[in-house]
């Protein structure tokens, strides 16, 4: 298979329609049979409840290339079940695993020559996406619903390289005590857009959320989950129900556990104890693990003696485990690694 001609080094994050795509409705109690298709547009009735009462939800995760040159996925079953259990929050019917699997290899497959090779940092990263489609203009879950399941090429979170960021405590809640924090819902991003960009004209990469109701304990950034490592080197987990369950996370902490022999905690964490904490990290699909060098609050500057240069120590043992399980290169749990091609 011939690949595409792009600079894989220096592809960004950024949308960009590719051949294949995979789509199937649900209507009449059931999902249809779908498939691929080449067009990336939708077209929707001015009533689709999608617009107005914002049903719907995604995911996101990758596909690559591995040192010995399969294509392969990341536990992509956890993908399908977190949407699966989203649709059940936002009453929208989930998707068979086995449909979600099924639409994910045969994209990957339609759009080999789009997979980045091994060793450019890239990948393939995927989107699945699931809205109420139908009309709807009382206030009600949709009648139909659509889903697709679309990819792109994406350069590497680092280009240039792995370097702590810094990040603000937000003045605003990501979730709601007994809403939707916990499920990948679009609507938990639109509230976040703005301070977001609050946070990026003060200088920050991200906003860190406290607990809505008391503002006193860590959540999670906008997109991604946070982990600390304290002075006696354990890896110290935010637990809270209204925390997006993160694959990566869960996948960082039980390597970190079972390959690296660290005391896991998971627990509540207060925010007046990170000052005394050794690491911090960010993480998610798109950047695995990102460090987080400084956290900005209006009491103060939190500066970790992992410093502002480089990676802390624990944190770039496990990133360097992970990266190597998801390639390859060394063996994986069983199921995490999806041979597609
Ligand atoms: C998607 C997401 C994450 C990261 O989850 P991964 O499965 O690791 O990609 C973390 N927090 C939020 C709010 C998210 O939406």
């Amino acid at each position: 298979m011939e690949k595409k001609n792009l600079d894989w080094a220096n592809l960004g994050f950024t949308y960009r329609p590719i051949d294949y795509r995979w789509q199937t409705r649900w209507h009449d109690g059931a999902w249809e049979e779908g498939g691929l298709t080449t067009d990336p547009d939708i077209t929707l009735s001015e009533a689709a409840c999608v617009f107005h009462y914002s049903q719907s939800c995604f995911e996101g995760l990758k596909a690559y290339t591995t040192k010995d040159g399969h294509i392969v996925t990341f536990r992509p079953d956890q993908n399908a079940e977190r949407m699966q259990n989203t649709c059940r929050r936002l009453e929208m019917p989930p998707l068979p695993k086995e449909t979600f699997l099924k639409a994910l290899d045969e994209t990957v497959k339609a759009n080999a020559a789009w997979v980045p090779p091994f060793g450019t940092g890239a990948s393939l990263y995927i989107r699945p996406v699931m809205i109420g489609s139908g009309p709807q203009i009382g206030v009600a879950p949709a009648h139909e619903f659509l889903f697709r399941l679309f990819a792109m090429p994406v350069g590497s979170y680092f280009q240039g390289g792995v370097k702590p960021i810094r990040i603000q405590v937000a003045q605003y809640d990501r979730a709601a005590p007994r809403g939707t924090g916990h499920i990948k819902a679009g609507l938990n991003y639109a509230m976040s857009l703005y301070p977001t960009m609050e946070a990026h004209r003060a200088g920050f990469a991200e906003n860190i959320y406290l607990d809505p109701s008391t503002h006193t304990y860590v959540e999670e950034t906008g997109g991604a989950n946070v982990l600390f490592v304290d002075k006696d080197n354990n890896l110290i987990v935010p637990k809270s129900n209204s925390i997006l369950p993160s694959v990566t996370r869960r996948s960082l902490v039980y390597v970190g556990e079972h390959y690296l022999g660290l005391k896991v905690i998971e627990r509540q964490v207060k925010f007046s104890e990170v000052k005394d904490m050794k690491e911090c990290a960010l993480c998610g699909t798109a950047a695995v693990l990102a460090p987080v060098g400084m956290i900005h609050s209006e009491d103060g500057d939190i500066y970790f003696p992992s410093g502002m240069d480089k990676i802390g120590e624990i944190s770039g043992k496990i990133r360097e485990t992970l990266l190597k399980i998801q390639s390859c290169e060394i063996e994986a749990p069983e199921g995490w690694i999806r041979r597609i091609l």
